[in-house]
């Protein structure tokens, strides 16, 4: 992550403040030109930063298409929380604290079978987390092919097709390489960003000074433009 220099003090960790708004206008803009045409029938939003995004996603759906799109929450865990204020360090592994009932065939079981399942997180930073979201839907819909290939023997078995939502790609060489068919046409972020630590509103305490923050960001970065453009 880019770090500002300093005289041999700790480094300065820059950040981007985004808010709720431009959470929303940047989903509001990759789900007509890239989700909707892509169709999920089913999101599995990454906890807790996939959750509202999904829920946007979600209501675009509802009042742009009157489709119902389930959400399945699931939990991974890449950052450690040091406490502090400080900000979390990376992992070595991902901890997987929750994940959906994807076998048994009951109803409260997730059928992957015949699917377009789109995972849903706020941030792609390192990549760690989306391939392991990957890795393990890909374990859930092998099982459910080999259960569904011992009931109904003969038959084709309905293909799964996994993509991707991430409201911000940070631009950056990444840890973990996805599937080339995913990253080909089922891929999509709302922006690709600066690699800096991205502050949400849904962090702050104070949304008013988070607002403040944005809200001065956004106008030095408009100078900038008017400046860089004269
Ligand atoms: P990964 O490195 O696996 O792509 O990202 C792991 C997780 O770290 C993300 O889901 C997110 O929760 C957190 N993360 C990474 N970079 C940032 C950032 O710039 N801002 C915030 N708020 N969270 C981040």
């Amino acid at each position: 992550m880019a770090a500002a220099a300093t005289n041999g003090a700790a480094p300065v960790v820059e950040k981007i403040y985004v808010s709720y708004n431009d959470v929303h206008s940047a989903i509001q803009k990759v789900y007509t030109d890239k989700i909707q045409p892509w169709k999920p029938d089913l999101l599995i939003a990454i906890g807790t930063g996939g959750y509202l995004p999904a829920r946007i996603v979600r209501a675009f759906a509802k009042k742009l298409e009157n489709a119902t799109l389930p959400i399945q929450c699931v939990g991974l865990s890449l950052y450690e929380d040091i406490g502090g204020g400080q900000f979390g360090i990376i992992g070595q592994n991902v901890v997987k604290t929750q994940w959906f009932k994807d076998v048994g065939g009951d109803s409260d079981s997730v059928n992957l079978l015949g699917k377009r399942v789109m995972i849903v997180d706020e941030i792609d930073d390192t990549r760690t987390t989306l391939g392991f979201a990957v890795g393990e839907l890909e374990k859930n819909v092998a099982a459910q092919r080999v259960a569904f290939e011992k009931e109904h023997q003969g038959e084709p078995v309905p293909e799964t097709v996994i993509g991707i939502f991430v409201v911000h790609n940070k631009l950056k060489k990444k840890a973990v390489a996805l599937p080339s068919k995913i990253m080909d046409d089922s891929y999509f972020s709302g922006e690709d960003i600066e690699d800096k630590w991205i502050v949400y509103a849904w962090d702050a305490v104070d949304i008013e000074e988070h607002q403040a923050l944005c809200d001065a960001q956004n106008a030095r970065r408009k100078q900038g433009a008017v400046n860089g453009g004269a």
